[in-house]
């Protein structure tokens, strides 16, 4: 993308609306538009980056054997009905009446959905497991919508539903989710912590949620030191084999949010392994078992001939909501430090001197071959203005091209996040910033 022609509406001052760091910098770097009270318009940047998300979350998801499928964001009543949560939902829910007066509602999530997706399909113990997931769009009716994309109204989640036929196939579908999302949130540069939840209107016993931790977030935390030091990456997992190894290491230590808190366990923690934080939950998991699809008549066939009712979970995560959670685990002064995997493009290319006809030369050069994933300075401004956007948006390079080095065929590379300073030439130049 050329500056000269980009969308990019940066800001100069800082938003006196915006609380919190992540939510003035989305603002400041021209990300989103709030359109209406937790509600907003993704622009170019934003939208980049809300789909690099997107797809690492999808990649993860696919590894393990999940479906993806995309279910509407508006519901019929009924179906809420069937489950009994069409009442206890209460004013999160978005309600819309149809010009027949049916009833029917924007979806906080989609339990029910899926469940009689499911049951139309499913006929014997052949047709299990099955895990099904979606990105899509959900509106709860937040009586406090706040700190941006954070706590929206509308915000775009991941949601994944398993079914299984015995309670303990479906605890393996659980640890397969467990398991995938540390990988997931570890790959946007985020180390998330699951901490066992409670589990609330959804019901059932086994609950985790995952928090990154960040001073700005809304829940305080505590865990042991040990998870810390855990690399998700390290490994590939055999999702058909067995997890436990990998679920034992997180669920023997402790980890709780302040409503899980409790004190006897955590005193017995030396107290120079005792981490306690404040923290944002990005995603969060729930075995059920037979609620939602006891409540809706979902059965099958089992290989004995019996009727069998299939054990459900739900999983989820805030894919709008990571974006402020990335940006507050990553950002100084100056602007935003864009992990090298959900950036919106990998490098600013910064022109010192449109018109200058080697500069625009190697600059031209370098945007070509990036290939799309570069945004090029090509306007007119002063040189302090152009590196002060470019700390901004925070891209995890800048090249910096001038007259003097561009007759030479040298650019003059820093990394964001340490503000590292390297002359390379420009094939080096290039390998740098595609290799990292
Ligand atoms: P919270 O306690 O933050 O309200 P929740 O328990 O209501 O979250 P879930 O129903 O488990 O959330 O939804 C799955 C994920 O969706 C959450 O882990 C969170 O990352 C994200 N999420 C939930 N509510 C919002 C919101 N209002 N804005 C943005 N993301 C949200
Ligand atoms: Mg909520």
């Amino acid at each position: 993308m050329r500056l000269s022609r980009a969308f990019l509406p940066t800001l100069k001052e800082t938003p006196a609306e915006a609380q919190i760091a992540s939510h003035r910098l989305m603002l400041r770097a021209g990300m989103i538009r709030q359109t209406s009270a937790g509600i907003y318009a993704w622009l170019p940047a934003g939208y980049r980056v809300l789909q690099k998300v997107g797809q690492i979350v999808r990649e993860e998801q696919d590894r393990t054997g999940a479906q993806e499928i995309l279910m509407p964001t508006i519901q019929s009543a009924e179906l809420w009905r069937e489950s009994g949560r069409y009442d206890d939902y209460g004013k999160e829910m978005l309600r819309i009446t149809d010009r027949h007066e049916r009833e029917m509602l924007y979806g906080p999530t989609n339990e029910e959905m899926v469940t009689d997706i499911f049951k139309s399909y499913a006929k014997s113990y052949r047709d299990l497991p099955r895990n099904l997931y979606h990105i899509q769009w959900k509106f709860r009716d937040e009586v406090r919508p706040r700190f941006g994309v954070m706590r929206g109204r509308e915000f775009l989640m991941k949601d994944g539903y398993s079914f299984d036929l015995t309670k303990e196939a479906s605890v393996h579908s659980y640890r397969q989710m467990f398991v995938s999302y540390l990988r997931t949130f570890a790959r946007m540069g985020l180390k998330a912590i699951p901490m066992q939840a409670d589990t609330g209107p959804i019901g059932g016993k086994l609950s985790h949620e995952f928090i990154i931790l960040a001073e700005t977030g809304e829940s305080q935390v505590y865990l042991h030191r040990d998870l810390l030091a855990y690399d998700a990456l390290a490994e590939t997992p055999d999702y058909n084999g067995d997890l436990s190894p990998i679920v034992d290491f997180w669920t023997s230590r402790y980890a709780a949010t302040d409503e899980m808190h409790d004190e006897a366990a955590w005193n017995a923690i030396p107290a120079e392994q005792q981490v306690s934080a404040r923290g944002i939950e990005v995603g969060h998991i729930f075995h059920f078992g037979t609620k939602y699809s006891a409540a809706m008549g979902l059965t099958v066939t089992g290989p004995d001939g019996s009727t069998v009712t299939p054990e459900m979970g739900s999983y989820g995560i805030g894919v709008s909501r990571l974006l402020g959670a990335i940006i507050e685990a990553n950002h100084d002064e100056a602007g935003i430090k864009w992990p090298d995997a959900v950036a919106p493009w990998a490098v600013s290319i910064i022109n010192l001197k449109p018109g200058d006809a080697a500069t625009d030369a190697l600059s031209e050069k370098l945007y070509a071959a990036m290939g799309g994933e570069a945004l090029l300075d090509d306007r007119a401004d002063r040189a302090g203005a152009k590196f002060a956007d470019a700390d901004l948006m925070g891209l995890p390079w800048q090249a910096i091209i001038g007259p003097r080095g561009a007759a030479n065929g040298i650019v003059e590379l820093k990394r964001r996040a340490t503000g590292e300073r390297v002359e390379l030439s420009f094939d080096d130049a290039l390998s740098r910033i595609k290799g990292n």
